[in-house]
């Protein structure tokens, strides 16, 4: 057996999935044709309380989007130093949107209203317009850790009465709703714009929905297809998409289930240092060497990602079963 935890990214279409996919009825996007596309951005602006919604290949795309048509040159984003945007995004936001970075120095990524309120710069010549913030929930590099709605509304309304945009990357939202009871109609009226992606622990192959006012989303439009993101009979994509929210979203719960069983059994093992608080999906245990521990793990049917040089990272997710989770646990104990 071999058990993939690299990522809930590695997750195949089901069946089922497949079906819907095939049945989809499509259109060409570009001139605005596609009705299933029109349907996910629809149902997903509406799920969270937003106006609009666009569609788009990657969370890299909504988020890099969401920069772009929210800031100009010589303004600067906020995030944590944790953050998706900061690390794993090229340094999108220089590239397309020509503005500078400050990061937080948030546990595990959680930025508290302090760490953003110091962040905010005065209005001299020789500093950036501070713009816009953009937090992540979960946040991935934090080990899948969690906003509380209050902290998000503590730091929602310090951006309203500053004038700053606030960007929530949603890549993993349905797993914080799922871990704190909240439902997505709760984040109404908190955030300018959504990133949330459909093809992590949701399952569909591809897919992430930027959600914004109607007038942002006008505009996002424009920038999707400038960076090449117009597509065309998507609706084959945006119905895997919308099976996933439909069919998806309540089951999440057991990945976290499965994510507290490897965290406690991890724990228990000689060669593990420490295991990093579970919250949602995502288990991060540090070791001596975390490229010896992928590579034993590996050879025990194991793949997991090397995260930092003493840090690993486990995700669960839609393929990742009851069985699986068995044969993982002891195989964690044959390790030393
Ligand atoms: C995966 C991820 C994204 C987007 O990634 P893509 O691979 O471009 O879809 C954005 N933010 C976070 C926190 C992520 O984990």
């Amino acid at each position: 057996m071999i058990v993939d935890l690299r990522s809930d990214t590695v997750t195949k279409p089901s069946k089922e999935m497949l079906d819907a996919m095939f049945h989809a009825e499509v259109g060409d996007d570009v001139f605005g044709e596609d009705p299933t596309v029109a349907n996910l951005e629809s149902y997903t602006a509406t799920l969270f309380g937003m106006e609009a919604g666009l569609f788009c290949p990657s969370g890299t795309m909504t988020n890099q989007i969401a920069i772009k048509a929210q800031t100009q040159p010589l303004d600067e984003i906020i995030c944590d130093k944790l953050s998706h945007i900061y690390n794993y995004e090229t340094g999108g936001w220089a590239f397309h949107s020509g503005v500078s970075i400050r990061l937080t120095d948030g546990e595990r990524g959680i930025m508290t209203l302090e760490q953003v309120k110091k962040s905010i710069l005065p209005d001299f010549d020789w500093y950036p317009n501070s713009k816009m913030v953009c937090v992540e929930n979960t946040v991935n590099k934090g080990g899948g850790a969690v906003y509380d709605i209050e902290q998000l509304k503590l730091l929602s309304d310090f951006c309203k009465e500053s004038n700053l945009v606030f960007h929530l990357d949603g890549a993993r939202i349905f797993n914080a709703l799922s871990a704190t009871g909240n439902s997505p109609s709760d984040l109404s009226g908190l955030f300018d714009s959504i990133s949330v992606c459909i093809s992590k622990g949701l399952g569909a192959p591809v897919g992430s929905v930027l959600l914004g006012s109607a007038t942002m989303i006008k505009k996002a439009r424009k920038i999707r297809k400038v960076m090449g993101g117009g597509m065309r009979q998507s609706g084959f994509l945006a119905s895997a998409c919308l099976f996933a929210l439909h069919n998806n979203v309540e089951r999440l719960k057991e990945d976290h289930q499965r994510a507290q069983r490897l965290s406690d059994s991890l724990g228990k093992c000689k060669w593990v240092k420490n295991v990093l608080p579970v919250e949602t999906n995502i288990v991060i245990i540090e070791v001596d060497d975390a490229a010896l521990y992928t590579q034993k793990l590996a050879e025990n049917g194991i793949k997991c990602s090397p995260f930092s040089p003493i840090h690993i990272r486990f995700v669960t997710h839609l393929d990742f079963n009851d069985a699986m989770l068995e044969f993982a646990l002891e195989k964690f104990k044959s390790i030393n």
